[in-house]
C-alpha cells in the first residue's frame, strides 16, 4: 500500500518534515533560552535580596550596638538622673556616634514622658515631645528590652525620614523609665538600593515581617509605612515566613515581577528584590521575532522550492508517462500497419505481398530440408456472372463467406498459410505436405464452400462452388525464385484442368 504511493507524495512528505522540524526546533530553542533567561533572574533575584538582608542587618546592628551601651550607660549610672556632666558625657559620646556611623541621623533619650533628655543634636529643643510615637507607646506598655524596629517617621528634628531602632529604659525594680531611640536615614537604604541594578522596571524593598512597608525603590513617600498584608507575595511570604519567591503582580503599579524574598537574620524584617519580567524577557522577545522571522522564512522558501521542484517532478513523471503511452500507441499501430500491410482488407486473408514472402521463405526451408511443399490455387466458379446476377456488393460479401470458411479449413502448422492471391482466386501453401495431404486439404475446402449453400443461380451446381488446382514439390538446394513460380503455375495449371473438366472439383498437377 505504501510502496504503491507515488514518489512526488513522499517528496511533498520530507519537503513538510523537513519545514516542520526547522520550526520545531526553534520553537523548541526559544522556549529553552526562556526558561533558562528565567531561572538565570531567579538567582539574580535570590542574591541581590541575600546582599540586601545583609545590608539591612548590618546597617541595624550597628545603630542597635550605639543604643545598646547607650542603655547600658544610663541603666548603670542609675537611670536618667538629672546630672548636668552625665547628660553632657552622653551627648557628647552620641556626637561622635553619629558623626561615625554614616546611617545614624540621631539618637535620643526620652522620658517616661516623651520629654527628649539628652540627644545627638548640637541644640536641644526641650519643646518637643515624644510621647506620641509609636515606638514610645510600644515600650510605654511591653516590658521586653530587645530593640523595637517601628514605623518609617519624618524626623521632628530634621526633617528627613528615619527608620526609629529604640530600646526600653527600665528602673532598677524594672518599671518604665523612657526610651532610646536611634533613627536611621531611610536616604541611607535607599542610596545603597538605587545602587542595585534592577532595570528600569525593577524593584526593590526592605519590609516589617508583619506586613508594613518601610524603604521601597523606585522611593515613594506615600508608600512607606503602608500595610502590604493584601499583596500576593506577602500572602506566600506569611505561609511560611521563611525565603522564597515567585512571579507577582505588583498591586501598585501592576507589573508582573520576578520577586525572590529573604529574611533578616536579628531582626524582624525581610527583604524583596524583583526585576520585571517584561523588561527580562524583552530582549528575548525581540531575539525570537526576529529569529522566528528568519525561520518561518526560510521554511516558507524551503516549501516553496519544494513545491516547485515536486511540480517539477511530476510533470517530468507525467511526460515520461505520457511518453510510455505514446510509444504503446506507436507500437500497437506498428502492429496494426503491419497487420494491414501483410493482410487483404477485403477478406481479412494474407495479402499477396505476404504470400510470396512466406513462399520463398519456405521454399528456401523445405529445399534444405528436402521436404515436400504444397500448394493449392482456388478459384470461385462463374464468379462474374455473380457478380452480374447479385451485384458487386454481393459478391464481396460471398468472397468474405468463401474466405472464412477456408481460413476455417486450412491446417494451423507454423509455415501453413492461406493468401489471397488474386481476384477471387485464394492460394494455399502448405509446408512438408505432400500432393495426397494437400487433395485432401483442398477436396475439404471445395466441400466446405458448397456445403455454405451460397446460391448461385449461374453456377454448375445452383450454390457457389470452387476449384481446385494442386501441386507438390521437393525443391531443389539453392533453387531460385523461378522454382517457387513454377509450382505456382502446376498448380494454376491442374486448376485449369478442374475448370475444363466440369468445376467444383480439386486437380492435382500430372
Ligand atoms: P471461371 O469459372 O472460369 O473462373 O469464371 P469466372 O467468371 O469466375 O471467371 P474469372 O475467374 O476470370 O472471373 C473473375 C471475376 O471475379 C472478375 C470479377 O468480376 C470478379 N472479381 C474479382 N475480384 C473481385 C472482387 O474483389 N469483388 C467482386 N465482387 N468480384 C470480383
Ligand atoms: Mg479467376
Ligand atoms: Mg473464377
Amino acid at each position: 500500500m505504501l510502496k504503491r504511493l507515488p514518489i512526488t507524495f513522499w517528496a511533498t512528505v520530507f519537503v513538510a518534515v523537513v519545514c516542520l522540524s526547522l520550526l520545531a526546533i526553534d520553537g523548541w530553542r526559544s522556549l529553552n533560552a526562556r526558561g533558562e533567561l528565567l531561572a538565570a533572574s531567579e538567582r539574580a533575584t535570590a542574591n541581590l535580596a541575600r546582599s540586601m538582608a545583609q545590608h539591612a542587618d548590618d546597617t541595624i546592628t550597628a545603630a542597635d550596638t550605639v543604643l545598646l551601651d547607650i542603655v547600658e550607660r544610663i541603666e548603670s549610672d542609675g537611670g536618667l538622673a538629672p546630672d548636668a556632666v552625665s547628660q553632657q558625657r552622653l551627648h557628647r559620646l552620641m556626637v561622635a556616634q553619629v558623626a561615625r556611623l554614616p546611617q545614624l541621623n540621631g539618637l535620643f533619650v526620652y522620658d517616661d514622658a516623651g520629654r527628649w533628655v539628652v540627644n545627638s543634636r548640637p541644640v536641644m529643643n526641650l519643646a518637643y515631645n515624644n510621647a506620641d510615637r509609636e515606638y514610645f507607646e510600644y515600650h510605654r506598655t511591653h516590658s521586653d528590652s530587645g530593640p523595637h524596629i517601628g514605623v518609617p517617621v519624618v524626623s521632628r528634628s530634621t526633617g528627613k525620614w528615619i527608620l526609629p531602632v529604640s530600646r526600653r529604659l527600665k528602673r532598677p525594680d524594672g518599671s518604665f523609665a523612657g526610651v532610646a531611640l536611634a533613627t536611621i536615614e531611610l536616604d541611607y537604604f535607599d542610596r545603597f538600593y538605587r545602587s542595585l541594578d534592577v532595570g528600569q522596571r525593577g524593584a526593590v524593598a526592605l519590609l516589617h515581617k508583619e506586613g508594613t512597608m518601610l524603604v521601597r525603590r523606585p522611593f515613594d513617600e506615600n508608600r512607606v509605612g503602608v500595610s502590604i498584608v493584601n499583596t500576593p507575595i506577602y500572602r506566600q511570604f506569611s505561609a511560611s515566613r521563611q525565603d522564597g519567591g515567585g512571579s507577582f503582580r505588583s498591586t501598585q503599579d501592576g507589573e508582573l515581577r520576578l520577586n525572590s524574598y529573604r529574611v533578616l537574620e536579628r531582626y524582624p524584617l525581610f527583604v524583596t528584590a524583583a526585576l520585571s519580567r517584561d523588561e527580562v524577557l524583552e530582549g528575548w522577545r525581540r531575539d525570537t521575532l526576529l529569529h522566528s522571522f528568519g525561520v518561518l522564512l526560510l521554511a516558507l522558501l524551503l516549501g516553496l522550492f519544494g513545491k516547485r521542484l515536486i511540480q517539477q517532478m511530476e510533470l517530468r513523471l507525467q511526460a515520461e508517462q505520457e511518453l510510455l503511452q505514446a510509444r504503446d500507441a506507436l507500437e500497437s499501430l506498428n502492429r496494426t500497419l503491419e497487420k494491414l500491410a501483410l493482410q487483404d482488407g477485403l477478406t481479412g486473408l494474407a495479402n499477396r505481398r505476404q504470400f510470396d514472402v512466406t513462399l520463398g521463405k519456405e521454399f528456401a526451408r523445405a529445399g534444405r530440408d528436402g521436404s515436400e511443399l504444397a500448394f493449392i490455387m482456388l478459384d470461385v466458379d462463374c464468379f462474374k456472372q455473380y457478380n452480374d446476377l447479385y451485384g458487386h456488393s454481393a459478391g464481396d460479401d460471398c468472397l468474405r463467406a468463401i474466405s472464412k470458411t477456408i481460413r476455417a479449413q486450412t491446417p494451423k502448422r507454423p509455415g501453413d498459410l492461406a493468401a489471397r492471391y488474386g481476384g477471387e482466386e485464394v492460394g494455399v501453401l502448405l509446408p512438408q505436405t505432400g500432393v495426397a495431404g494437400a487433395q485432401a486439404v483442398a477436396e475439404r475446402i471445395r466441400k466446405a464452400i458448397e456445403e455454405l449453400r451460397i446460391p448461385h443461380a449461374g453456377g454448375p451446381a445452383g450454390v457457389v462452388t470452387v476449384s481446385a488446382g494442386v501441386a507438390a514439390l521437393v525443391p531443389q538446394p539453392g533453387s531460385g525464385p523461378s522454382a517457387a513460380t513454377a509450382l505456382v503455375e502446376a498448380a494454376d495449371q491442374a486448376l485449369y484442368a478442374a475448370k475444363a473438366a466440369g468445376r467444383n472439383r480439386v486437380h492435382c498437377a500430372a
